[in-house]
């Protein structure tokens, strides 16, 4: 039977454009064990089954399936969570939010809301750096809000709670002093759409109109009215979207309005301030 290394070196995955990394993810996940094991191991030889498990999963990515719906789990931030194709594989910009979230509050008592949380992702990042943040994530369709919870459920996290919710429209009432989210922001003509994981994560999760901007200007046209005095409203959105978005929080009369680069450098998050 042929070896780890063996097996590896022969894995085609001729368009990923993390092959070998894939390949490791993805035999580490068929032998349940972490990817160190794989280089510590290489010389240890599979079994029959392992070895068909694991040309199954390469049929699975060869076909352009996300590794980690493959998984279906990814990390985010400091946490393991689980992922499905009803919401967005939870992405590495994103941890810039949760970043300038945990910046903009005291560690004290307050009150924080994630719109469009997805897998939850945001929502228990938060959680669980901020033990005294009560988080509310919501999300729209309920396959998400049950996948948020299966999450919130498995890390034990007891300082958030997620709902259905278009938006803001089945919410109780309440002063949030942190807004966050991370709504779909791509225009519905990009190309970029056709390419790669996004071919299999949920339109609605992405696409938001012909500028890319029709949820952002939803929410930030009713988040001033769930904001608490001196409250945050926190967006992430395109590379190229930072102006418009800016605009948008100071014509709702946000202030202190400004934006952040990610790693890579694009400006990635806008925020205001409600007075
Ligand atoms: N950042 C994601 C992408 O470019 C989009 C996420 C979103 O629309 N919220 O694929």
């Amino acid at each position: 039977m042929p070896s780890i290394e063996s097996l590896l070196a022969s894995a085609e995955l001729p368009d990923s454009p993390s092959a070998r990394l894939d390949a490791e993810w993805l035999l580490a996940a068929v032998l349940g064990k972490p990817a160190s094991y794989l280089r510590t191991w290489s010389e240890r030889e599979l079994a029959p089954e392992q070895v068909a498990a694991f040309d199954d999963c390469l049929k699975r990515r060869r076909a352009g399936e996300p590794v980690a719906y493959i998984l279906g789990r990814q990390g985010f931030w400091s946490l393991e969570l689980e992922v499905a194709p009803d919401t967005l594989i939870p992405r590495p910009d994103t941890e810039l939010l949760v970043e300038t979230a945990l910046a903009l509050l005291p560690e004290a008592a307050a009150n924080v809301l994630d719109l469009g949380t997805g897998s939850g992702a945001i929502a228990l990042a938060l959680a669980s750096e901020r033990p005294a943040w009560r988080v509310l994530g919501v999300d729209r369709i309920d396959a998400a809000v049950e996948l948020a919870e299966r999450n919130r459920c498995r890390l034990a996290l007891r300082n958030c709670r997620f709902q259905r919710s278009d938006w803001f429209a089945a919410l109780a009432p309440a002063e949030f002093d942190l807004i966050v989210s991370n709504p779909p922001y791509i225009r519905a003509d990009d190309r970029h759409l056709g390419e790669g994981d996004v071919r299999f994560e949920p339109a609605s999760a992405l696409v938001s109109g012909a500028d890319g901007l029709d949820d952002i200007r939803r929410i930030v046209a009713t988040a001033p009215n769930w904001l608490a005095p001196g409250g945050w409203l926190l967006l992430e959105h395109g590379f190229d979207q930072a102006d418009a978005v800016r605009a948008l929080l100071e014509a709702a009369g946000l202030e202190a309005v400004e934006s952040r680069r990610d790693l890579g450098g694009q400006w990635r998050v806008s925020l205001g301030c409600k007075a």
